[in-house]
């Protein structure tokens, strides 16, 4: 039906959120979804795609143009990131930054010798924001880069809290601290760490009989996670924790403050407030998909990054449409 033959493997978060990307994109089908797991612990958006386990994609490689890899960045995607691109065109999302130059070396060979071509590392961050960094450096040489996280829900943080003696339940959500916002915004310089450009806010459960000052000063304390940061603690009922805090927000901005000329300040600013980080993610990934499989069909192979993808391979409009359309 010439649509592009997408498949999914790893039905966690991601996985579910290009489910729903691929139904807001008519040039695509869902060819299937491959899991580690039996087939019946896996419940799909649309009953009829398919499941299969994931050592059979090896058979099924003529069914699928881009594999979208939906592994987590620790345990998963290492070992098959390099394996899956030896066998499919793929898409990853694998932010674990200090470790992409090693994770793209892995990926490279196995997607070169074998004809494919492999994009790791797509998302928002890693992934639109480092395009938005890059493109700041490159317009506003004398400048500096900031980049704010948040409002969002930080998974690691909120497993640290939990852990504390006394916590029933929790989350942390991380905040951009707007003093540190409006200063580059009005074109300044300053120099910020991380813990000056962010404060953590969390929301805590406490257990039956637990005294709260003592988790509260438990959490302040904690260091790497909190101690180095503004930290507000605030109790809530266990109904409040499930009914307000479920959703997976996330977003952030890329600021580039920079300078053209004495006296005059020139200010890039990029941002995104998400409803749902995994869905946004799984959506950046599948537009990219497209770009994938318009690549290979160009016949560049190998890993590459966001960075190597023209812009226009991830629209669905043609060149010509874009040119009478945007330009
Ligand atoms: P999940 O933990 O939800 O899923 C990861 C994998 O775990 C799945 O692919 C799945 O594999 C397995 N899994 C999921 N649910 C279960 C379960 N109930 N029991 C057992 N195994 C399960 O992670 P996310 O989908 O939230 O995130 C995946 C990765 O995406 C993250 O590690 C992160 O690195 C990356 N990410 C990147 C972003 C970016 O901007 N670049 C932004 C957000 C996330 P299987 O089906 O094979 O069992």
């Amino acid at each position: 039906n010439g649509k592009i033959r997408i498949a999914i493997a790893g039905h966690g978060n991601l996985g579910r959120g290009v489910e729903a990307a691929i139904e807001h994109n008519p040039d695509m089908s869902l060819a299937g979804i491959y899991s580690r797991r039996p087939a019946g612990q896996i419940t799909p958006r649309q009953t009829e795609t398919p499941v299969h386990g994931m050592e059979q994609l090896r058979s099924h490689a003529d069914q699928i143009d881009v594999l979208i890899l939906c592994g987590g960045s620790k345990e998963d995607l290492p070992q098959q990131g390099p394996e899956l691109a030896a066998l499919f065109n793929t898409v990853d999302s694998f932010d674990t930054h200090a470790r992409i130059p090693e994770y793209f070396a892995a990926v490279d060979p196995a997607a070169r010798d074998s004809q494919h071509t492999a994009l790791i590392s797509a998302g928002w961050d890693p992934g639109v924001f480092s395009l938005n960094r890059a493109l700041g450096e490159a317009l506003l040489p004398d400048g500096a880069t900031y980049t704010f996280w948040g409002d969002g829900l930080s998974q690691g943080h909120s497993d640290a809290l939990r852990r504390v003696p006394g916590v029933a339940g929790a989350v942390q959500y991380t905040r951009p601290a707007k003093d540190a916002i409006n200063q580059v915004r009005k074109g300044g310089r300053p120099d910020l760490t991380p813990q000056q450009m962010h404060l953590r806010e969390c929301f805590v459960v406490l257990e039956d009989g637990a005294d709260a000052e003592t988790v509260r000063e438990a959490i302040v304390t904690m260091p790497h996670y909190f101690a180095d940061y503004e930290t507000v603690v605030n109790f809530i009922s266990a109904e409040e924790l499930a009914r307000d805090h479920r959703a997976m927000v996330h977003g952030g901005f890329v600021i580039r403050s920079g300078t053209t000329s004495p006296g005059t300040t020139q200010v890039m600013e990029y941002s995104l407030k998400l409803g749902s980080n995994p869905e946004f993610t799984a959506s950046v990934l599948v537009a990219c998909a497209r770009a994938v499989h318009r690549m290979h069909g160009l016949r560049q192979f190998g890993a590459k990054t966001i960075y190597d993808i023209p812009l226009g391979l991830l629209s669905p409009r043609s060149a010509e449409d874009l040119r009478a359309g945007f330009l």
